[in-house]
């Protein structure tokens, strides 16, 4: 018999991806866009935790032109995987960076004068003409040259016989609430870029400036592409956007039970003997806790076994948590639990999780740790990982 360490099992909690519903997300994206709308998908931070590779094979299968990432280790992976498509390295880069983006076909978003003057250089050296974003900052006050600099900056860029200006771009500071007027002032402050530019002649193929919140409630901002991230993982980037129908979260969150304790009246649970218990309880422990990215919670928050919800009872350690199932007398040892997700008619969400969490679920979503292995289900041809989960490589 050989054992090799490659194809141990897992252990009793993962992170589920049903990247059938991630397929069905991304074609009802694109079937809400009008055709001429390009989509650019954003699997930064990992995918927003559910797997960059699985996630970039399917978005591009389903007709994304672009992958959005932050950080040329992330475009690098992709890339060493096989990816050909597209990728929109997302933010600042550094000079090193950029004989590396300029080889294996990256395009970078260029904000300032020296990245430009270099990355031409360096385009020339490679006797490539290099496409470049420029991203303008309207207000956000992060990555971007200000948008009544911007003109110069353009010039600049179409002035280098190695590059080409290919994208103009910003970034919503607030375009999922209710109130637009700032995302309509940041529309108005890159328009008037755009304007300047059509005075001079200049063309661009790609205006891009909306995020998911943007994409759904600002479709005169739509241009030639948007920009979708949290969206196509199934979460809406706030509770008052407009709901896109038949949209469903990609990730769930699973445990089996690794122990079950029965209680007298009196006995204590976890440390800090947070709970007390008032008479006689039956008590499951998972073996999933803070470490794994669950919020540290104490006598709040569930979990879902047989479909009912069972209380997360005392304080949650590194490696476990305990529940009730005092009224759940079926469940029974290595029993399938979700800490988030659905099971039956119950759900346990991502947004209820930020709320002990006391974050957004942006942050939950990508808090999951790496030890929380990946499970890929309902994958097609694209899916590298179903049944054989991978360690996961690199830095998240
Ligand atoms: C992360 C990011 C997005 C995607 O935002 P979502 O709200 O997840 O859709 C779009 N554009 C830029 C520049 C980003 O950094």
């Amino acid at each position: 018999m050989r054992l090799e360490s490659a194809a141990f099992p897992l252990r009793p909690a993962w992170a589920e991806i049903d990247l059938g519903r991630l397929r069905r997300n991304l074609q009802l994206v694109r079937r809400d866009l009008p055709p001429p709308v390009e989509l650019l998908a954003v699997v930064k931070d990992d995918a927003y935790g559910h797997g960059a590779l699985d996630v970039a094979r399917l978005a591009l299968a389903e007709g994304a032109t672009f992958l959005g990432v932050s950080t040329l280790e992330e475009a690098m992976s992709l890339r060493d995987a096989g990816v050909t498509g597209r990728i929109l390295l997302l933010g600042e880069r550094q000079e090193p960076e950029l004989p590396w983006c300029a080889a294996h076909d990256l395009t970078v978003c260029v904000n300032e004068l020296n990245t430009v003057r270099h990355l031409a250089r360096v385009a020339a050296r490679f006797g490539k003409r290099v496409p470049v974003h420029l991203k303008i900052d309207t207000g956000m006050s992060r990555y971007g040259v200000r948008w009544e600099e911007a003109l110069p900056l353009v010039e600049s860029i179409v002035s280098e016989p190695a590059l080409e200006l290919e994208g103009v771009m910003t970034h919503f500071a607030q375009s999922d609430e209710a109130d637009k007027s700032f995302a309509r002032l940041q529309q108005q402050r890159f328009y008037e870029v755009t304007r300047g530019m059509q005075t001079k002649g200049l063309q661009v193929r790609y205006r891009h400036l909306c995020n998911s919140g943007g994409f759904l409630d600002l479709p005169d901002a739509h241009h030639e592409m948007v920009r979708v991230g949290i969206l196509l993982y199934g979460v809406l980037p706030s509770l008052v956007c407009r709901r896109l129908a038949g949209l469903e979260p990609v990730m769930s969150i699973k445990a089996r039970i690794a122990a079950i304790q029965q209680l007298k009246p009196g006995d204590v649970v976890g440390y800090g003997m947070r709970y007390t218990a008032p008479a006689r309880r039956r008590i499951a422990v998972l073996p999933v806790g803070y470490g794994d990215g669950f919020p540290r919670v104490r006598n709040q928050g569930a979990a879902l076994i047989h479909g009912r919800r069972a209380p997360i009872v005392g304080g949650i350690a590194m490696d476990a948590l305990m529940v009730d199932i005092t009224d759940i007398p079926e469940a029974r040892m290595w029993d399938e639990a979700v800490l988030m997700g659905r099971q039956g008619n119950q759900e346990i969400t991502v947004r209820d999780l930020a709320l002990l969490k006391n974050s957004v679920t942006y942050d939950v979503m990508t808090g999951w740790r790496l030890r929380l292995r990946r499970k890929c289900v309902n994958g097609g041809p694209e899916c590298s990982t179903e049944n054989h989960p991978q360690p996961h490589s690199g830095s998240r």
